[in-house]
């Protein structure tokens, strides 16, 4: 979802922008995408409320709301465990929808050049950036910001100009770690994505779609919620096999699948669930990889952000509210009245000391929801132990409780704070 990193931006008319975007067109794969209280305060703020609004069933609020219900249902009888209130409205919605809304957004005086992959780039001491394309062209500028995914070509360039720095003056160790920072890790999951016209499913089962239900079982659990306003329902199946986090993952890391490997691997869960697999046509199955935390995400003039940056596990639904949380601070200290091209690697420093610790720590978070959507929790037998299930859902909750109850203003506050302070201290040399 591109657009979403450079809306921010939009609002400082003196940095002129380029995307260099590698496919033909923006578009987006993957399903359903859920925005928190937290996320949405940013995406008001930028002024993309009015229409966002617009494509949910749920209408936005910063009241106390039911969020999700988690449900124990592999065996043969599932049954509710815990109801999630959480303070705000977990927005859902399908990816192309919100898509749409971030293009019309989009600054027309920003220059879009598609079907340019990035392959390199290079960097002198005064500041020019070289950036190679894989067609041939060559360009220049003096910022870069790598917002290109989780295989992101200028992290791996950033990396390996930060080796060669750290080799250059005898730091091998770390020159080898940087270096083997650059590749994305399985975490040992898989996720199965789909999505069903909300007909079928009340036709299938007496259910209630409109509610958003984590079905639950040992070490796998299925997210279902609405999308589209309420015509399609969103599905994800994520199967951890923790043992196999840091192997290489053997194949294509996202594949259409049959959907009797989405049934096998369920049979034994309760009906109510195996109803919902059955209106299913076309799973298809992702293999989760994250990134290696970083210990910087600059070098000179260029910085990276979102999964380019550190990609996490889903299970926090987090990913792209931490890159638009990235984006959103990046912007301010660029746009600052004290920012500029000679200083510029100030603001992306601060950016860095601000963000990169709160992105790690939610990347943490969202492998110990994954856990606990698992049903691990120590000491609690989540077949045995029946009763004690409201534990984990306890746990869930102080765990992602951060999503609503916080906001990003002290973070804006501290980052400004800094570049004045920097800037203060500057005038008194
Ligand atoms: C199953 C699943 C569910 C998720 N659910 C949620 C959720 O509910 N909420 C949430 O906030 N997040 C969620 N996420 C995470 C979210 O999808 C990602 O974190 C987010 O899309 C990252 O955005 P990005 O812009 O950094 O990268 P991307 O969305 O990957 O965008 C990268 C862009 O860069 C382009 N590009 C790539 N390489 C190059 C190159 N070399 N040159 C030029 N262009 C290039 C790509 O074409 C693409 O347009 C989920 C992820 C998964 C897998």
């Amino acid at each position: 979802m591109a657009p979403k990193k450079f809306m921010a931006l939009s609002k400082y008319p003196d940095i002129d922008v380029t995307i260099y975007e590698a496919a033909k067109e923006f578009s987006e794969v993957g399903a359903g995408i859920g925005v928190w209280p937290r996320v949405w305060k940013i995406l008001a703020h930028l002024g993309l409320d009015e229409d966002l609004a617009r494509i949910t069933a749920v209408k936005p609020s910063y009241n106390e709301c039911d969020t999700f219900i988690f449900r124990k249902s592999d065996q043969p009888e599932g049954h509710d465990f815990y109801k999630l209130q959480t303070q705000g409205t977990f927005l859902r919605y399908h990816r192309p929808d919100v898509l749409e809304v971030l293009i019309k957004h989009l600054p027309p005086h920003y220059k879009t050049h598609f079907s340019r992959r990035l392959n390199s780039y290079t960097q002198t001491s005064s500041g020019n950036i070289e950036l190679f394309f894989y067609d041939g062209t060559v360009e220049t500028c003096n910022l870069l910001i790598g917002a290109d995914g989780i295989k992101s070509a200028v992290r791996r360039s950033l990396l390996s100009e930060q080796a060669k720095k750290a080799a250059s003056t005898g730091r091998l160790k770390e020159a080898d770690q940087l270096l083997r920072s650059i590749e994305p890790k399985w975490t040992g999951i898989v996720a199965y994505r789909a999505l069903i016209p909300t007909d079928r499913l009340t036709a299938y089962r007496d259910a209630h779609p409109e509610q958003n239900i984590r079905y639950m079982g040992q070490n796998v659990n299925v997210v279902v919620y609405p999308i589209s306003s309420g015509s399609l329902i969103n599905i994800g199946a994520f199967h951890a096999r923790e043992e196999l986090a840091g192997t290489p993952f053997q194949g294509p890391w996202v594949t259409n699948v049959e959907k009797d490997e989405l049934l096998a691997v369920h049979a034994d869960w309760e009906p109510e669930l195996q109803a919902i697999l059955q209106c299913i046509d076309k799973p298809s199955r992702w293999a989760v990889h994250t990134s290696h935390p970083l210990r910087s995400w600059v070098s000179g003039n260029v910085t990276i952000l979102g999964d380019a940056a550190h990609a996490m596990s889903p299970q926090q639904a987090s990913g792209a509210g931490q890159a638009i949380e990235d984006a959103f601070i990046l912007a301010t200290l660029l746009g600052h009245r004290l920012t500029r091209l000679e200083n510029i690697n100030q603001a992306l420093s601060i950016y860095d000391n601000i963000r990169r610790p709160v992105a790690t720590e939610v990347a943490e978070r969202s492998l110990v929801n994954g856990r606990l959507f698992g049903l691990q929790l120590p000491g609690v037998d989540a077949d045995k132990d029946t009763e004690r299930l409201p534990e984990i859902g306890d746990a869930i909750k102080e765990n992602w409780k951060w999503t609503w109850s916080t906001t990003l203003d002290a973070s804006i506050r501290d980052a400004v704070q800094m570049l004045e302070n920097a800037n203060i201290s500057r005038a008194y040399l």
